[in-house]
């Protein structure tokens, strides 16, 4: 048959304007990005090669370091969002059949243990119902029990609302010779963390959280114990892309000229340079206040309406996601959809074994002000007058 070259129609939507309403991100990420960060986005593009751009990522690096609150080399940004640094981690950590122990408490865990799977290595998971964490003796049980290359844990969980308490866990990790990875996508700048105190052997993280800037390249950080696995591979890494020594080179991590492996994230990279470099300047632990402050304000004003967090023990709520169990007799759906319709305020559902069961409210970065967390318990009573049927 005779193959036809003519040229088809366009489709008419794309003769439309664009369509992007001022909407208030309160649910657990993207969340608003700041608009310095926005303006930067906008900024003429670079060679990925260029001095000044290689310049914009070393100040990038510089500021990943900053709120990760470590002195690692090999500090960087993945090309993709969370699940690209995810994916990065456990390709380069493991080789097939090396066994990792994937503590469970929501879906970061569930993700993860299948991307080790999917690496033909054994992930070997302990659990926790979502809102409750794990202790160091449940985690040394699970190394004593399946000697594990890696330890997974998700610091700030998105889907359960939970914070990991991470103090002892590195030594603990090390002294059974496996090394310690940590999720802090929905946590970092929003709660204390020290990578290189705490002894957290990879750590990695999302920019569209408390970062406040668009969702696109992702930080990770890896020490030299982590460097030392990778280095003592008898096989090749089984990502091309997410290759770390290939990316440490890229970002000027060792001491050969950069060599061009893909084409720099150019646009996003601005917008993370000036979501870091706006943290730089107000200070962390003035952001780790106001977090825990706005979280408190929240944690007030729900309970004052008559609802019930899911995580009952305080010390280990994540500040910057806060997981509320929906009452017998509102229908979840109709409160989000009530909050969108009417105010333009997102406030999420459950995620994993919690959907249905919790709403999800999300205070990161720029939208962590009293202002916000008021304006979104207003629309929650207004919601919850207009839905929640009381008998
Ligand atoms: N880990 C956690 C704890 C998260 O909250 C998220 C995003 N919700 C991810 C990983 C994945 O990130 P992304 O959606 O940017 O790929």
């Amino acid at each position: 048959a005779k193959m036809s070259t003519s040229v088809f129609e366009p489709a008419a939507c794309l003769s439309e304007p664009i369509n992007v309403p001022s909407k208030l991100l309160m649910g657990p990420g993207p969340s608003n990005a700041h608009p310095r960060v926005l303006a930067a986005g906008a900024l003429p593009l670079l060679g990925h090669l260029h001095t000044e751009f290689t310049k914009i990522m070393d100040d990038t690096k510089a500021g990943i370091q900053y709120v990760f609150q470590t002195r690692n080399e090999w500090t960087f940004a993945v090309s993709g969002t969370g699940h690209a640094a995810m994916e990065a981690a456990v390709v380069n950590l493991l080789e097939v059949g090396d066994v990792a122990l994937v503590c469970q408490n929501g879906v970061w865990g569930v993700r993860l243990a299948d991307m080790v799977e999917r690496n033909g290595s054994i992930a070997k998971k302990i659990s926790r119902p979502m809102g409750e964490v794990f202790s160091l003796e449940e985690i040394e049980q699970g190394l004593k029990e399946h000697k594990p290359k890696l330890v997974f844990v998700t610091y700030g969980e998105s889907s359960g609302g939970t914070a990991q308490p991470l103090e002892g866990l590195g030594e603990l990790c090390h002294k059974y010779d496996a090394l310690l990875l940590v999720d802090s996508v929905a946590i970092v700048g929003g709660a204390p963390l020290f990578m290189d105190a705490w002894n957290i052997d990879v750590l990695y993280a999302g920019a569209q959280k408390v970062l406040s800037a668009p969702p696109a390249a992702s930080p990770i950080s890896f020490n030299q114990r982590a460097r030392d696995k990778i280095a003592s591979r008898k096989t090749k890494v089984r990502s091309f892309y997410f290759d770390a020594a290939e990316l440490a080179n890229y970002w000027g991590c060792d001491e050969g000229p950069r060599r061009y492996h893909h084409t720099g994230m150019i646009s996003s990279i601005y917008a993370l340079r000036e979501g870091l470099a706006q943290f730089a300047e107000q200070g962390l632990e003035k952001s780790w206040k106001e977090h825990a402050a706005c979280a408190q304000m929240l944690y007030d004003g729900l309970e004052k309406m008559g609802l019930e967090l899911l995580v009952k023990d305080k010390s280990v709520r994540n500040p910057c996601v806060t997981t509320i169990k929906v009452p017998d007799g509102v229908e979840w759906k109709k409160v989000v959809e009530y909050a969108m319709k009417n105010h333009k305020l997102e406030i999420a559902g459950g995620l994993g074994d919690l959907a249905g069961k919790v709403w999800r409210i999300g205070i990161m970065g720029y939208n962590c002000t009293p202002e916000n967390v008021q304006r979104t318990l207003d629309v929650l009573q207004e919601a919850l007058n207009e839905h929640w049927k009381k008998n």
